[in-house]
C-alpha cells in the first residue's frame, strides 16, 4: 500500500485534528520531483504556531520559486498523531504530498527557540532518520537548521549537519544549488563545497569539541548573513491560507528588519541589525496583492519595533482607509511607549482595537537606563493615556523579572505604574482591564548581559509573588510564564555541546513539546543533567570574561570586546545615575473634554437592521480535499472567501464587529457534502453580480450551487431543518448480504441504544425514532436520519450499531452528505431552497 493511501486509512480517522496533516491549503505548491533537489522545511512545533510564522511562508516561496527545487512542509506531529504513526509504524511524511521525509534530499529546522529541540530530535526519529549526523548514511537527507537559536549552535551541533546563520534567503539558494549540482558526490564532499563556497555556514562535525577548525579549508570564525535589501521577490503573491485555526489568523508582512534600538538585554536587535525598511508603497502594494488570495481580516505590520517604521503613521493611515470598509483591521505588534502618536492609534482602532501591550520592561527608570530601554515613566503613562482616550479598555504591561541589579525598589516600581495606569484609566469612561505580565530574565548570547548570572528559580518566584502581593489594585490581573522553563532556556541557550547529550536524553526519556507548559517537565531534565554529570549550579553562574562562550565562533554586528565594555558601562552608569524627578505628577490629560459615566454610543452610519431581501442563502459544498476542516475552520475559511470578493456584507457593531452570518448545521469531520448552507446579510440589495463574485474566488474544491434570497426574519435555517441524508461506500464490507440483514433488522426494531458522550456525561438514548431510512445499493449505504430538536442520530452512531467489528474502517472511506431537508407536520418533503 503506498504512503497515501496507508494515511487516509490508519492515520488521518484516528487523529484528533487530521487537518493539520493533511495540506492542500490554497497557496501551496506541489510539482513533480524528477530532475529537481527535493527540500523539506520543518518547524519543529505545532501546526498553529509554524504555519503563523513569516519567515516559512518566504522561505517556501523562495525555494519553489526555482524550476530546480521543490519546497514541502512539515510540523511537530501531536502527542496522538505521534502515538498512531508509532504504533502503525508509519513514517513521517510532507503535508504536500503526503511523502516520507526520509526520500527528500535535504531537511532544513526552523530554531525559533531552545525549548523545540527535543522535538527536532523527534522528528527525526519518526521519519526513521538517525537522530546524530555521524550515525547517518549517504542514503539519509543532509539536515540543515537556522533561525534565531541557531546563534549558539552547540546544543545541537551533534544532530545538525548544516548551520545556516543570518538571514536565509538567498543562502538557502546558494546551499541547495550546491547539493543540487553535486548530487552524485559523497556527503562529505557535498557539506565541503558548501562550507568552502557559502558564506555564514557552520558545519560543526568540522570543528573538534574547542571549536578549532579540523580542516584548513574551514573558517575560523562564522560571520552571521545579512541580506542588504528586503526584496520584494521574497515575499508571495499567494500566500499560504490555513485550512485549520493557527494561532495568528492575520496577514503578517514584513515592514522592517533590525531595531534600531540598543536594548542590552535583547538578542533580536544585534543580530538582526542593520535596519532594513522597506519601501512604503512596495508594502501597500504587497499587502493589497496578499489581501486579494488571503482574505484575512487584519494585517500585522511586522517588525521588531513598528512604530519605529520611519513612515508609520501614514503607513498604518493608507491602509487602515483602503481597507475600513472591508473591516478588515490594521494591527501593530511592538508599539514602543513615547512614540506612538494619535494618528497611529486613530489608524489601528479604526476596525477593531486588537490589544495595546506596553513593554516597559522594568520598573523604575534606573533600571530602565541600565538595560539601555531608554523609557520614561512620563512616556509609558502619555501612551496608557493616550490609549484610554481613543477609546482602549485593556492594556496590557510586560516587565521583566531578575534583570541583573533588580532590587525590591525596581520591584515596587512596577507596581507604582500599574496604579498610576489604574488612577489615569479611571478618569476615562468605562471599566478597563489591565493586564500583568512577568516574565523571568533570560540573558542570551550576543548580548552585554550574555555574561551574567541567572537568578535561581525560587528567587524569581519570591519577586514574582513580591509584585503580586504589593500590588495596591487588587483587580490586576497577574501573568507570569514558567519560571523554570525560563532558566531551562537560558541554560541551553548559553550552553556549549556537552548540552546536546542533556537534550537527548531527554528526548530519550519522551521529552517534547517543552515549550508548552502542560508537557514541560523538569524533573526530566534535572534527572538527564544528574546522568551526564553536567552541573545545573555551574550553568547559572556568571560567566567570567575570559572564558570561551560556545557560540564564541559566530560573529554578528559588535565585537565581544564591545560587549563587554557595553556590560563594564552598565556598572559606572549604575554609580551615576540620578533618578528624574517628576515637577507634575499628574499627567496631562485632556481634562476638559473628559466624559465621565457611560460615553455616547456611537451611531454607525448604516441601516441596523438589514431588509430581509438582503438575507441570501447559498447552498456550497466541498471536496475531499476539505474534508478535515471542523466546522470552525469552515466558518472561517468562508468567512476568508467573502473579503477575498469583497462583498458588500454586513457586520455586527461594537469594538469587534463580525460578518452577519448563519450556517446550517454542522457536517461531520471526514464529510464531504453538496448541501452545506451560510446565510449572508448584505448592506445592499442582493444583486446577481455578488454570486458571481463568490464563485470566482472559490478554491477548486468548493462550490456554491444554488442561491436566493430569503424574505422571512424568522426562524433560523438550522431550527428549521429535520432531515440530513447522507450517502456512505461500504465496499470493504465482505458480506453484502450480511449487512443488508443488520439494515433490516435495525429497521425492524422499536429501539436502537446507543451511548452519547454530552461533556462529562455518558447518556444512554434511543436513536432508533430519529432513523427514517436505510437501504444498501450496491456498495452504497444510503441513509436519512433526524435532525434537530424533534430528535436526532448522528451517522457515526448508526454506522457504529450497523457495522459493529467493521466499524473502523468506515472512517477510511468517502462519506457525503447529499441532502438537507424539512419534513412537515403533514409529512410533506420541504427542500432546501424552499424553506423560509
Ligand atoms: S526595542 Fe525591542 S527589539 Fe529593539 S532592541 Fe529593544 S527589546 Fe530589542
Amino acid at each position: 500500500m503506498n504512503l497515501k493511501n496507508l494515511l487516509e486509512q490508519k492515520f488521518f480517522p484516528y487523529v484528533i485534528k487530521p487537518g493539520r496533516y493533511a495540506g492542500g491549503e490554497p497557496g501551496t505548491i506541489q510539482k513533480k520531483p524528477e530532475g529537481k533537489l527535493s527540500y523539506l522545511h520543518v518547524f519543529p512545533d505545532k501546526y498553529e504556531i509554524g504555519q503563523s510564522y513569516v519567515g516559512l511562508q518566504t522561505l517556501y516561496h523562495i525555494i519553489n520559486s526555482y524550476d530546480r527545487f521543490l519546497c514541502e512542509r512539515l510540523f511537530a506531529v501531536d502527542i496522538d498523531a505521534e502515538e498512531v504513526l508509532r504504533k502503525e509504524n508509519i513514517p513521517l511524511f510532507s503535508l504536500e504530498t503526503s511523502r516520507e521525509v526520509k526520500s527528500f534530499d535535504a531537511v532544513g529546522f526552523t530554531l525559533s527557540f531552545e525549548l523545540v529541540y527535543t522535538n527536532v530530535l523527534n522528528i527525526l526519529d519518526l521519519s526513521g532518520i538517525p537522530i546524530k549526523s555521524k550515525d547517518r548514511s549517504e542514503e539519509d537527507p543532509i539536515i540543515l537548521a537556522g533561525g534565531p537559536a541557531a546563534y549558539n549552535p552547540e546544543p545541537l551541533a551533534e544532530f545538525i549537519d548544516i548551520f545556516f546563520i543570518g538571514d536565509g534567503e538567498e543562502g538557502i539558494i546558494e546551499i541547495l544549488d550546491i547539493l543540487h549540482t553535486n548530487s552524485e558526490k559523497l556527503k562529505k564532499e557535498k557539506l565541503k563545497l558548501v562550507v568552502q563556497q557559502v558564506e555564514s555556514v557552520y558545519i560543526p562535525a568540522f570543528y573538534d569539541n574547542d571549536l578549532q577548525p579540523l580542516f584548513d579549508f574551514v573558517p575560523e570564525y562564522v560571520k552571521s548573513r545579512i541580506e542588504p535589501d528586503l526584496k520584494r521577490e521574497y515575499y508571495p503573491e499567494k500566500p499560504i491560507v490555513p485550512l485549520v485555526e493557527v494561532v495568528h489568523e492575520h496577514l503578517s508582512v514584513e515592514i522592517m528588519r533590525g531595531c534600531p534600538q540598543g536594548c542590552r538585554f535583547c538578542q533580536a536587535g544585534p543580530v538582526y541589525r542593520p535596519v532594513r525598511m522597506r519601501e512604503i508603497n512596495e508594502i501597500v502594494e504587497l499587502i493589497e496583492t496578499q489581501m486579494k488570495f488571503s482574505g484575512a481580516e487584519e494585517v500585522t505590520l511586522l517588525s521588531l519595533s513598528s512604530s519605529d517604521y520611519a513612515e508609520i503613521d501614514n503607513l498604518a493611515s493608507m491602509l487602515a482607509r483602503k481597507f475600513e470598509p472591508q473591516k478588515i483591521s490594521v494591527n501593530l505588534p511592538s508599539l514602543r511607549p513615547g512614540s506612538i502618536s494619535a494618528k497611529l492609534l486613530n489608524a489601528v482602532k479604526k476596525v477593531r482595537k486588537s490589544g495595546l501591550t506596553i513593554s516597559a520592561e522594568a520598573g523604575t527608570e534606573r533600571l530602565r537606563q541600565f538595560i539601555r530601554k531608554d523609557i520614561t515613566d512620563e512616556a509609558i503613562f502619555d501612551t496608557a493615556s493616550l490609549a484610554f482616550e481613543k477609546g482602549w479598555t485593556t492594556i496590557k504591561l510586560y516587565f521583566m523579572i531578575g534583570l541583573p541589579t533588580e532590587t525590591d525598589k525596581d520591584l515596587d516600581g512596577i507596581n507604582r505604574i500599574v496604579k498610576k495606569i489604574n488612577d489615569i484609566g479611571m478618569q476615562f469612561p468605562g471599566r478597563k482591564t489591565i493586564n500583568v505580565t512577568l516574565s523571568p530574565f533570560v540573558p542570551k548570547p550576543h548580548t552585554p548581559f550574555q555574561w551574567d548570572e541567572l537568578i535561581p528559580a525560587d528567587e524569581v518566584l519570591r519577586r514574582v509573588t513580591y509584585v503580586k502581593n504589593s500590588c495596591p489594585v487588587r483587580s490586576i490581573q497577574f501573568k507570569y510564564p514558567s519560571v523554570e522553563s525560563a532558566l531551562l532556556q537560558a541554560i541551553i541557550g548559553r550552553g556549549g555541546r556537552e548540552i546536546g547529550k542533556v537534550i537527548q536524553t531527554v528526548f530519550e526519556n519522551g521529552g517534547k513539546f517543552e515549550g508548552w507548559n502542560e508537557y514541560f517537565d523538569f524533573e526530566k531534565w534535572k534527572d538527564a543533567f544528574v546522568y551526564h554529570d553536567v552541573d545545573f549550579e555551574q550553568l547559572i553562574k556568571p560567566i567570567p570574561f575570559s572564558q570561551t562562550l560556545p557560540w564564541s565562533l559566530i560573529r554578528k554586528g559588535v565585537s565581544v570586546e564591545h560587549l563587554q565594555k557595553e556590560r563594564q558601562r552598565t556598572s559606572t552608569q549604575l554609580k551615576d545615575y540620578t533618578p528624574k524627578i517628576r515637577e507634575n505628577d499628574e499627567s496631562d490629560i485632556d481634562r476638559q473634554n473628559m466624559q465621565f459615566g457611560r460615553s455616547k454610543k456611537k451611531i454607525v452610519s448604516q441601516s441596523v437592521v438589514a431588509p430581509t431581501k438582503n438575507r441570501v442563502r447559498f447552498i456550497w459544498g466541498k471536496d475531499s480535499r476539505y474534508k478535515y476542516m471542523g466546522h470552525l475552520d469552515n466558518v472561517k475559511f468562508l468567512e476568508r472567501i467573502i473579503r477575498m470578493a469583497k462583498l458588500p456584507v454586513m457586520y455586527s457593531q461594537g469594538f469587534n464587529p463580525s460578518m452577519k452570518l448563519s450556517f446550517g448545521p454542522p457536517l461531520p469531520l471526514g464529510f464531504t457534502s453538496e448541501t452545506e448552507i451560510i446565510d449572508i446579510t448584505f448592506e445592499t440589495n442582493f444583486m446577481p453580480y455578488m454570486a458571481e463574485k463568490l464563485k470566482e474566488v472559490l478554491p477548486d474544491g468548493l462550490t456554491i450551487y444554488d442561491a436566493k434570497i430569503v424574505l422571512s426574519k424568522s426562524k433560523s435555517i438550522s431550527s428549521q431543518l429535520n432531515r440530513a441524508s447522507y450517502r456512505i461506500p461500504v465496499t470493504y464490507i465482505k458480506n453484502n448480504e450480511k449487512l443488508s440483514d443488520r439494515i433490516n433488522t435495525i429497521l425492524s426494531s422499536d429501539s436502537l441504544v446507543i451511548e452519547r458522550q454530552k461533556k462529562s456525561d455518558i447518556l444512554k438514548l434511543d436513536i432508533r425514532p430519529a432513523i427514517y431510512e436505510m437501504s444498501l445499493t450496491d456498495d452504497t449505504l444510503y441513509m436519512t436520519l433526524g435532525l434537530g430538536e424533534g430528535g436526532y442520530a448522528k451517522p457515526s452512531e448508526v454506522l457504529q450499531a450497523l457495522l459493529a467489528d467493521d466499524f473502523d474502517l468506515y472512517l477510511t472511506n468517502f462519506m457525503h452528505r447529499e441532502e438537507l431537508f424539512k419534513v412537515d407536520e403533514s409529512g410533506n418533503k420541504i427542500k432546501l431552497l424552499d424553506i423560509e
